[in-house]
Parts: C-alpha cells; structure tokens; sequence
C-alpha cells in the first residue's frame, strides 16, 4: 500500500493511460478523483475499483471548460482538504500538418497545455495542504523528437516539459514535486487517432512505427502506471523537475 491515505485526482482517467493509472492508485490505498468528459466511462472505471475493494469517485468535466475545472479544484479542496496527488494526463493529438485552422490550433493547446495548467494552479492550496504532494504530466517523446503525425502535438508536449521543469522550482519550497512521463508509443483506444489513416492503412502504420521501437513493440496502460506509481509516491521522494521516457528505448537512438 505505497499511496495508503492519499487522495489523487487524474485526468482524462476513464481510459488507456489514466484508467490504468487509477487502478493502480486506487490498488495501492489511493482515493482517487477520475476526471473525464466522458460520463459512462468515467462511472465504469470508478465501478470497477469499487468492486475491487478500492475508493474512488468520478467528476464528469470538459477540460476546456476553466470554470468547470475551477468548481472542480473548489470541491476537491472543501471535501478532502488536501490533494497528494495530480495526474495532469488529458490529452488529443490535435490536428494534423501546418494546414489547420486557427479554431484546431485552440482546442490543442486548450486540452494539451492549458487545461492542466490551470486546473494546477487551482489546486495549489490543496497541493501545499499535503505536505509532499506529488504533480505529475503526461508529456510525449513527441515532446522530445519531432512527431511525424503533428507538430502541434510536438509543440505541445515539449511544452509540457518546459513547463514541468519551470513549476517543479517555483513549487519546491512548498514540498511540491512536479515531473512528466514521456510515453513512446502505448497501446490505449486513443493511440489509432495519432496515425490519422483509415483502419487498414492505420494498422501498417503502427507495424511500421513500432519496427523502430528497440524493444519491438509498443506499451500496454500498465507500463506507463507502473512509472506514475514511483513519482505519485514517496519511492520518487527527491525526483523533481524532470521528464521520463517510457519508450522501449525510442529516444535512446
Ligand atoms: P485515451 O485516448 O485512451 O483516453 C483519453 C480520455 O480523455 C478519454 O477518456 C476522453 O474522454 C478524455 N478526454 C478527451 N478530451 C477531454 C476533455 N476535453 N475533457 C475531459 N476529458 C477528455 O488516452 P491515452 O491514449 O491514454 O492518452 C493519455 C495521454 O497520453 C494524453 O495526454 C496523450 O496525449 C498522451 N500520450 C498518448 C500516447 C499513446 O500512444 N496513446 C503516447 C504518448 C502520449
């Protein structure tokens, strides 16, 4: 029980990589807050801790949406008092290319960049009420090398990094931890939407993509949980400021 009396809030957590991130949060003694739009998802992951013996709690919200995540932040502080742990996970791929409109350019760097950014400095107080609190982003190892799906997608993720960076300092002295997983390529219903092709021509395209993955293959959910798990917990007690590659190797080359 590593995350025994924590109360954690993940977002985007009804599927792939949050979903598995709550599980596992929740498995190791966590209460966990399962922030997402979509509401029957979100119902079915807290379902499935429940019926495992866990605790947790949906908030059905749209990123985009600041007040709904400023509401979010208030409630969140008056019923718990504290937060320990924040998953800033929500992400899309956005569009594609240079050719987008300003209106596609907006939503990226609304549910990529601004959302989490946001919704951060809402939960400060709750953050500083835990005493070791632990911030953690979902970055990508597009954020590191350049996408060859999205360069919006690029820019975004590397923001991330950038900013992790720059919050892990201005929160230190409140004992507030901030770093980023950078995954590789992870196996979740949101990984097609990257490849941006028709479902045959998106299968050869993931062939193709995970053939330069050192170790062959993509990432399942757990993976990726598995590493959240050390920075959401005190194992990671003096890791601050930094990006990890969850990659099989990819920006190793
Ligand atoms: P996913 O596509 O499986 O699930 C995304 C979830 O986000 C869904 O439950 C969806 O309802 C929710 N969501 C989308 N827009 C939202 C909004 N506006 N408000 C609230 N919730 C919203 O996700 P995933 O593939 O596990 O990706 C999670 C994170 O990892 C994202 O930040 C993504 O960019 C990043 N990432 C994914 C991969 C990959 O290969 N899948 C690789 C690197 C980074």
């Amino acid at each position: 029980m590593k995350l025994k009396d924590k109360i954690a809030l993940v977002t985007a957590g009804a599927s792939g990589m949050g979903r598995a991130a709550a599980e596992t949060f929740a498995a190791q003694g966590a209460h966990v807050i399962v922030v997402d739009v979509d509401e029957e998802a979100a119902g079915a992951v807290v379902d499935g801790i429940a019926a495992s013996g866990g605790s947790a709690t949906a908030a059905v919200v749209d990123v985009r949406d600041l007040e709904a995540l400023k509401k979010l932040a208030d409630d969140v502080t008056a019923e718990h008092g504290k937060l320990d742990i924040l998953y800033n996970n929500v992400g899309i791929p956005g569009a594609a290319g240079l050719d987008m409109t300003p209106e596609e350019w907006d939503t990226g760097l609304e549910i990529n960049g601004r959302a989490s950014f946001f919704l951060s400095g809402y939960l400060t107080d709750a953050l500083k009420a835990s005493g070791n609190a632990s911030v953690i982003f979902t970055s990508s190892t597009s954020g590191l090398i350049g996408s060859p799906f999205s360069p919006l997608y690029s820019f975004t993720k590397g923001g991330v990094i950038a900013l992790v960076r720059s919050m892990a300092l201005a929160m230190a002295g409140d004992g507030i931890r901030v770093n980023a997983i950078a995954p590789g390529s992870v196996e979740t219903p949101g990984l097609p939407a990257f490849f941006r092709a028709s479902p045959e021509e998106t299968e050869k395209r993931k062939a193709a993509f995970f053939a330069q993955i050192p170790l062959g293959r993509a990432a399942q959910p757990e993976e990726i949980a598995q590493v959240a798990l050390f920075l959401a917990s005190d194992m990671s007690s003096f890791v601050t400021g930094v990006t990890i590659p969850v990659d099989g190797g990819l920006t190793a080359k």
